[in-house]
């Protein structure tokens, strides 16, 4: 059963035994005074239910190691060194000395127990809160941005990807049943298990006929172990088909026989390993009673729903920003900026697939700062961030979404140029206070709209104009309305037009574009959280290790700025909030 941490302090702490070891303002003493308490173990207690034993390592020790951890880089190995040896860490933890041992399998167990709910979280947002109200930091404006964060092996090539598909296979094969393996092994076109595994070729024109063994092997795996009532349940077997299917295909004879010079322009490969001894069940040719030798097919593009990258992290997706590609995740992060505040805290961390769209995610952001207890007036985004519709979405919370509207050009010669095209923000218009619904009152050349039906189908504006105007009209290049023969036509609906809106005043005020600028610091922040906390590479096989390393490289950040506020307040009593 849970055992709450005993509250008495000890004179075995550094404090006791050795006063004066570490200087008065030290950072432990703010965290042994300031932050341990507000670690909540009640939040964590219900993973120590009966069936799961009683945690013989206090909860709060544990929670605060995984701070450290990230605050400092480290691996589970330097903690259980550093625990023993660091005094600062002994006196932040009400440690005794001789008593600060733990094993890291220990701490890595307790993190798998934390990744499967949502109790970090919590904490997260607890000790925010409380800092938030320590410090008297203002969370009225905040800032929003995301980076990539890598998935743990770097991103493969389809060939690295089809030899470490194998690999880890073959590593549970070998271990569970050692007799198949050593059976299957010597069909294959090399030993996948050889400890100078190279994922690369360099070579590609080696790369090429590499991987077409390579696919040979995938499939004579997958043949000989897909009816094997134990093998076909193991997840790196799961694997390895979903690979294999995604990437490959079995060419029938029909195909062959209809496809002509297939080998000319597809990449076809023979299986020519008798594979029958391991089981593999394949049609057998008329006149022959040897199985026949199926083709295998490298597809252009892998297909399906979601694109295994790496055998390691199926969740890990692959995505192309510009030049950059990318396996892993997103993290997205979000900040308090208001500059009168003499410090920001981090108010929302959330990963999500690497493909995840910024504009998704905003909406998401606002409504989990708004459970929190931590909404904004005013949230500053880049241009992936705001659009018309997320402007309007942010609106109906009561939140003003800033920064530039995406989709548009963000020249401003060019939004300056007399010539520029036309938008429905150049058109006069205008919104119900109570509905927000939109009417058109007339167009850049004062020409007042015939009529304006809402579309049953689409539910945008059709505003119609009288188009014998149009036709004479100067401005009809630039202009976005379809002239036709009786009528020119404009469609339009609020969110179009709030994104046009929005771009009218970033290009054309300065004055907002200054305001805008307190977006930039947030660049600073996800160099903070992906180079200074572990947030870049991801150390975890799954998208919920990932996520809890995000959130614990939020939680680490937030506790180093709380703590440096401190010591700062400490020094300058000027800061200390009134
Ligand atoms: S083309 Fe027609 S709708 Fe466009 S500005 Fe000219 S008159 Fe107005």
């Amino acid at each position: 059963m849970y055992k709450p941490t005993s509250p008495q302090l000890t004179l075995t702490e550094p404090a006791f035994q050795m006063p004066g070891i570490l200087p008065k303002d030290d950072w432990s003493f703010i965290y042994k005074e300031k932050i341990w308490p507000l670690i909540d173990e009640n939040r964590f207690k219900h993973l120590y239910s009966g069936e799961a034993g009683a945690p013989n390592i206090s909860i709060k020790l544990k929670l605060s190691l995984l701070i450290f951890m990230a605050l400092e880089q480290l691996n589970w190995r330097q903690v259980e060194f550093m625990f023993m040896r660091r005094i600062d860490w002994i006196n932040a933890t009400y440690s005794e000395f001789g008593q600060t041992f733990i094993d890291h399998t220990t701490l890595f167990k307790f993190y798998q127990r934390l990744a499967d709910d949502d109790s970090t979280y919590q904490l997260f947002v607890d000790l925010t809160n409380n800092f938030i109200e320590i410090c008297g930091v203002s969370k009225k404006k905040q800032r929003v941005d995301s980076f990539f964060m890598l998935g743990w092996l770097a991103t493969l090539s389809r060939y690295g990807l089809f030899k470490e598909t194998i690999r880890s296979f073959l590593q549970s094969l070998r271990k569970h049943k050692l007799g198949l393996y050593a059976e299957v092994k010597d069909k294959l076109s090399l030993d996948y298990l050889q400890d100078s595994f190279d994922l690369t070729e360099k070579d590609k024109d080696k790369a090429r006929g590499r991987i077409k063994e390579t696919a040979k092997d995938l499939y004579l795996l997958k043949t000989s172990f897909e009816h094997h009532h134990q093998i076909g349940h193991y997840q790196t077997f799961k694997t390895l088909v979903q690979v294999f299917e995604q990437q490959c295909a079995v060419q029938s004879e029909d195909d062959l026989s209809s496809s002509g010079d297939v080998e000319s322009d597809k990449e076809l490969i023979e299986i020519k390993q008798n594979a029958d001894t391991v089981g593999l069940k394949e049609k057998t040719s008329p006149d022959d009673t040897t199985p026949a030798e199926p083709e295998i097919e490298i597809r252009e593009k892998p297909v399906g729903d979601k694109i295994i990258s790496s055998p390691h992290n199926t969740d890990a997706e692959y995505t192309r920003k510009r030049a950059q590609t990318v396996v892993g995740h997103k993290g997205f992060l979000t900040e308090t900026c208001d500059p009168e505040n003499k410090v920001q805290f981090i108010t929302d961390v959330n990963p999500e697939a690497a493909t995840h769209a910024d504009a998704a995610e905003i909406s998401l952001s606002e409504q989990r700062l708004e459970d929190n207890n931590l909404k904004p007036e005013e949230l500053h985004g880049d241009a992936g961030f705001v659009n018309g519709q997320s402007i309007l979405d942010a609106a109906g919370r009561g939140i003003k979404l800033a920064g530039p509207s995406s989709g548009r050009s963000q020249s401003i010669e060019g939004f300056a140029d007399a010539d520029r095209p036309l938008d429905i923000a150049d058109f006069k218009v205008q919104i119900d206070d109570e509905t927000k619904e939109l009417s058109v009152l007339s167009c850049p050349e004062a020409q007042v709209p015939i009529d304006q039906p809402r579309s049953e189908k689409t539910g945008k504006l059709l505003v119609h104009f009288n188009s014998d105007v149009c036709r004479a009209c100067g401005s009809r290049e630039r202009c976005p309305v379809k002239i036709g023969v009786k009528i020119s036509t404009v469609t339009v609906d609020e969110a179009q037009h709030a994104g046009a809106a929005r771009h009218h005043q970033y290009m054309g005020d300065p004055e907002y574009r200054r305001k805008c600028a307190v977006r930039a610091g947030a660049e600073s922040l996800v160099n903070e959280i992906a180079n200074g906390h572990n947030g870049r590479q991801s150390r975890h096989r799954n998208e919920k290790g990932s996520r809890l390393q995000l959130l614990m490289a939020g939680i680490s950040c937030n506790v180093k700025r709380f703590i440096r506020f401190t010591q700062n307040c400490a020094r300058n009593p000027a800061n200390v909030p009134g």
